[in-house]
Formats: structure tokens, C-alpha cells, sequence
């Protein structure tokens, strides 16, 4: 066939011979005929071993390759099988895609940058396939990125962690390097096995290597990295730790909002007609409870972050309802702890501890006991200055890939997306390396 380099270069194929480009009216694609370069040996599909030959298989196949301007374009080839010592009559290995794919390694690899790089319809839009097979793709893209980078290599310093995705349902346990803030490890599950099989594929002598662990207090997390990792020093998270706070401030704020309920029962109904009170303090108790749940996200902010119009909530709350405001400060306060870290985190600690103690606010008080529990992991946390942010941000980026990823197939394209994502070594265009 004449040009038939030219359309190699422009298919972006390799040790493939193409035989014949048409217009398919039916399949209203470009459908380009190719075989492998001969000489190549038949190799099993599966493990990429010699094999000989076994039969013709199911005739000739297709496979989706990237559009050519805006048209979509299809490798047809004949897929026969060859009989693998091991995994049996197999089809064979082709250099233009992965093995059970019904996408070219071109196709798949942009599936795999977009779905990193942009949003679920951008994806879906652009190369028109479902986000079903987006999660198909990324899976078996990062089944290759896993087979040529060992993540596990030069750990020593990491944080466990339980997320929860399927709305709050289900559970993937996940690793974080605290050196580097990529994601190393996560499977589905938060049990003591799940855990035990992170550290079966580190290994003995790479789990001696590990001197710092941080997690929440989850008791099965303690109890396996006791067993596995024994010289380690525990650290608390202090992500956690602060999220305590964040709980236990909110466990008041609904308190008051009740309070502002059960007194609005009690209220008179307010006559027609009559305008609503001008400044926040005459409000009524049914006002105040709306008052206070669109605080909510005032209250749980960092300060820092915070827009105009929560500033003014938040100085309402201070005027009209001291407690609620005295746990809001409780909270903040605890934060800083660990923004000091070190020996003045630990005194800023101490500190916080003794108003806590006295603060006469029950969830505050309970937590104030939990910290004192959980003292000497906050402390270990404090001294090897683990960076709560780089934790924070790369747990923050999870909980947000778990939204993306609903309407997946189950835990493994979410996974696959998550370490693509932010394991360190994001997928590249094809042709780019
Ligand atoms: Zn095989």
C-alpha cells in the first residue's frame, strides 16, 4: 500500500504494518487494516511469553484508536490464538493495544492523562466513551505504571488512613508517604487484614526501615502496626486530631440550634405584617436556628479562609451565644497547636489542655480527655514536625477523587485513579515521553 508509513507515523504505531485505510459508512469511522511487523515471534497476550500457534480465534478484531480530526478511527486485524504453556489457548499479543482491550495503548494513555488533568465530562465529551470504560482504561493503564515503578521503594516516614467512598459506605484503607506526599498503597476494606497486606508487600526488611507512623487512634491501625512495625515511632495524625475538634464543635452548634428550636416552640407566632428585626440580636429563637446552621460552614472553616459574610456570622455568634463562640475558640486553638509544633506546640498544648479542662462545654471537655489518652503519639507528632499540610491537602485531594469516581465499577478504577493521580508518577500523552 502506498503512504503506508506515513499513516504508521500518523496512527502512532509501532513494529505494525498497516495494509489498507477506508471509510467505513456503516461504522462512520476510518477503519485501518494492520497486522504485526513480521518477524516479531507470537507471543501469549497474557504474559508476553513465546507460544506457538493454536488457532484463528474469532476471526478479526477491532480496535478503537485515537480520532483523526473528527472522525473516529478503528485498527481492524485478524486475532488468532496461540496455545501459552502456562495460561492456555491465548490470544496473541499485538504491539497497538493491551491485552483485552478495545482501545489502542495511544487511546488509552489519553484517557488516562484526561482523566487526571480534567473533569468527568471533558473526558466522556471529548473521546466518547462511557465513564464506565474511563474506569476500565485507567485500571489497566495503571496495572503498567505499577509494573515499571516500585512504590514502596525508600519509605520511611508514613501516614494510615481510612476513606470512606459509596457515600460513606464503603472503605478503602490507604498509605501516604509524609516525605514525598504521594499516595503509595490503598485497598478496599479497614480491618486488621487489609492492613496486615500493606505490610506483606513491603516486606520484613523494608518495614524495619519505617521510623515514623502517623494515623488516627483507630485501635485496629494501632494494633497492626504493633505487631509489623514495632520500632517505629506512633504519631498522631494531626489532620485527625483536629478534625476531633471540628466534631466535637459541632456537636455543640447543633445544641444550640436545638435549644433555639425547642424555645422557638414556645414562641408566639409573629403578627403579619410586622418587619423583621433589623440586627441580628432581635431576632427571633426560629430566625436564630436558621441563624445557625448557615454558620455551620463558618464555624468549621479556618479562619484564614473565611468570606465577608461568615466574618459577620461568626461575630453574630460571638455576641449572641458565648458558648457556642467559646468552642469555635477551642477549636481555632487547637488547630494552632500544631501549627507551632515542636516544644512551644507542646506548651501551646498544655495550655489548651487546661482551658479545655475548665471550659464547663461537655464535648470539649470530653475531648480534652481523649487528647490527654492519645498524649504521647500528639506529642511524637509534634516533635518530628510531620507536615499536618502536605497530609491534609493529599487526604482532601482523595476525598475529592471519591466523588469523581462514583459511578465507577466498584473500588478498583477509584484506586487507579486516586494513585495516577497522586502517586507520583502521573500518566503522560502517548509519543510525549
Ligand atoms: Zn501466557
Amino acid at each position: 500500500m502506498r503512504n503506508a508509513r506515513l499513516w504508521q507515523r500518523v496512527l502512532g504505531l509501532v513494529r505494525t504494518v498497516v495494509e489498507g485505510v477506508e471509510f467505513d459508512e456503516d461504522a462512520d469511522a476510518v477503519v485501518v487494516s494492520v497486522r504485526p511487523l513480521k518477524g516479531g515471534r507470537r507471543r501469549c497476550g497474557r504474559c508476553g511469553r513465546r507460544a506457538p500457534w493454536y488457532d484463528r480465534g474469532e476471526g478479526s478484531r477491532r480496535w478503537r484508536g485515537l480520532d483523526l480530526g473528527t472522525v473516529r478511527v478503528l485498527l481492524e486485524a485478524e486475532a488468532p490464538r496461540v496455545n501459552c504453556p502456562t495460561h492456555g489457548p491465548t490470544v496473541v499479543q499485538v504491539p497497538w493495544a493491551r491485552h483485552g482491550a478495545g482501545h489502542t495503548y495511544a487511546f488509552d494513555d489519553t484517557v488516562a492523562w484526561l482523566a487526571v488533568q480534567c473533569s468527568k465530562t471533558a473526558v466522556t465529551e471529548l473521546m466518547r466513551i462511557a465513564w464506565r470504560t474511563v474506569g476500565s482504561i485507567i485500571t489497566r493503564v495503571q496495572v503498567d505504571v505499577d509494573a515499571t515503578v516500585d512504590r514502596l521503594a525508600g519509605l520511611r516516614r508514613i501516614g494510615i488512613d481510612e476513606i470512606s467512598y459509596k457515600r460513606g459506605y464503603k472503605f478503602l484503607t490507604v498509605v501516604v508517604d509524609h516525605d514525598s506526599g504521594h499516595l503509595v498503597w490503598a485497598k478496599p476494606g479497614r480491618d486488621d487484614a487489609t492492613l496486615h497486606s500493606f505490610f506483606d508487600a513491603l516486606g520484613e526488611d523494608r518495614c524495619a526501615q519505617i521510623t515514623h507512623i502517623s494515623a488516627d487512634a483507630a485501635d485496629w491501625i494501632e494494633r497492626v502496626v504493633k505487631a509489623r512495625c514495632a520500632n517505629a515511632v506512633r504519631c498522631a495524625d494531626p489532620f485527625h486530631v483536629v478534625a476531633w475538634a471540628t466534631d466535637a464543635l459541632d456537636e455543640v452548634r447543633r445544641q444550640a440550634w436545638n435549644d433555639a428550636r425547642a424555645q422557638a416552640r414556645s414562641e408566639p407566632p409573629r403578627p403579619r405584617g410586622r418587619p423583621r428585626a433589623d440586627t441580628p440580636h432581635q431576632l427571633g429563637h426560629r430566625e436564630r436556628a436558621r441563624a445557625i446552621t448557615h454558620a455551620r460552614y463558618a464555624l468549621w472553616k479556618n479562619p484564614e479562609n473565611l468570606t465577608e459574610s461568615q466574618h459577620d456570622k461568626l461575630a453574630w455568634i460571638a455576641k449572641t451565644d458565648p458558648r457556642l463562640h467559646r468552642a469555635y475558640l477551642l477549636k481555632e486553638g487547637l488547630r494552632t497547636v500544631f501549627v507551632f509544633k515542636g516544644d512551644a506546640g507542646k506548651e501551646a498544648l498544655d495550655r489548651w489542655i487546661c482551658w479545655a479542662r475548665r471550659c464547663r462545654i461537655p464535648p470539649f471537655v470530653k475531648l480534652q480527655r481523649r487528647i490527654v489518652k492519645h498524649r504521647a503519639a500528639i506529642d511524637a507528632a509534634l516533635d518530628h514536625g510531620l507536615s499536618n499540610a502536605l497530609i491534609e491537602s493529599t487526604n482532601t485531594k482523595i476525598r475529592l477523587l471519591t466523588r469523581v469516581a462514583f459511578g465507577f465499577h466498584g473500588p478498583e478504577p477509584l484506586i487507579a485513579l486516586a494513585r495516577l493521580a497522586l502517586g507520583g508518577h502521573k500518566p503522560n500523552l502517548p509519543h510525549r515521553r
